[in-house]
């Protein structure tokens, strides 16, 4: 697989973005493979989403066993099926997040609200009813990594973009190499453009990632932080505004001549 194909398939980036702006892309996509743990006790669902995981660039693995899963080694992403013939599955979940930051997505055919709340209060990170689509599934874990402070393949993740370096394990953000004090809403609102380069960002995904999932308010808090974020970042290019829709970092962000 080309790596053109591995940016299209994996993290849907559009041709256009990649041809352009490939090296800060390079750098997620180069990092140490995001690994994945199936635990699900019918095997041919597990061996489905083993190959569509792997296909999709992932390292996958499955376990039958919820014993088995706990014993495992921490993966970045673990499919968890409730329904499993030893320990019941909210059981794991809860073990599982007692003792590491993997991203847990709950996988069950038990549809009911009661189920998704309990799973949810656990500590799973999402929640998935059978019968579902790959594509989706690939969607949810993207959508979990991207959120919360997950480090992928036991190593932090230092996002690059241009001048700019954001480290999300250490939360220390440099541009050309100058450390940039800031406020912890700022870095916030950095790492949520820096995830995602040249995505148009819309102001609510924004608001709710950096304040609050379920924030409902109005989102002019943003306009404040951003103004200050822009100018401690002292690249006022680098974060573009895109009226009435969002923000995102630019494409092609200039690079000083001394690099
Ligand atoms: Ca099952």
């Amino acid at each position: 697989m080309t790596v053109a194909e591995i940016l299209q398939e994996s993290l849907r980036i559009p041709s256009d973005l990649y041809t352009g702006a490939a090296a800060s892309y390079l750098v997620f996509v180069t990092s140490p493979q995001v690994s994945v743990l199936v635990v699900e006790d019918d095997p041919g669902i597990a061996t489905q989403l083993v190959r569509g995981l792997e296909r999709a660039g992932y390292t996958a693995d499955s376990v039958a066993m919820g014993a088995e899963a706990l014993r495992r080694p921490a993966s970045d992403v673990v499919l968890l099926d409730l329904g499993l013939p030893d320990v019941d599955g909210i059981d794991v979940c809860r073990r599982l997040r007692a003792s590491s930051d993997t991203a847990i997505i709950v996988v069950t055919a038990r549809g009911e609200e009661a189920d998704r709340v309990l799973a949810l209060d656990e500590g799973a990170d999402d929640y998935l009813v059978k019968p579902f689509g790959l594509a989706e599934l690939l969607a949810r874990i993207r959508a979990v990594l991207r959120r919360g402070h997950r480090t992928v393949g036991g190593t932090a993740e230092v996002l690059r973009h241009g001048p700019l370096t954001v480290d999300l394990r250490t939360r220390k953000v440099t541009m050309s190499g100058t450390e940039v004090a800031l406020t912890p809403k700022e870095f916030a609102i950095l790492e949520c453009l820096a995830t995602d380069p040249g995505r148009l960002i819309s102001r609510q995904e924004i608001v709710e990632r950096a304040w609050d999932e379920h924030w409902y308010g109005p989102t002019k808090v943003l306009d404040v932080h951003l103004a200050a974020l822009r100018r401690k970042i002292g690249e006022p290019s680098l974060i573009e505004t895109v009226y009435g829709h969002g923000f995102r970092l630019a494409d092609r962000p200039a690079v000083p001549a001394d690099q």
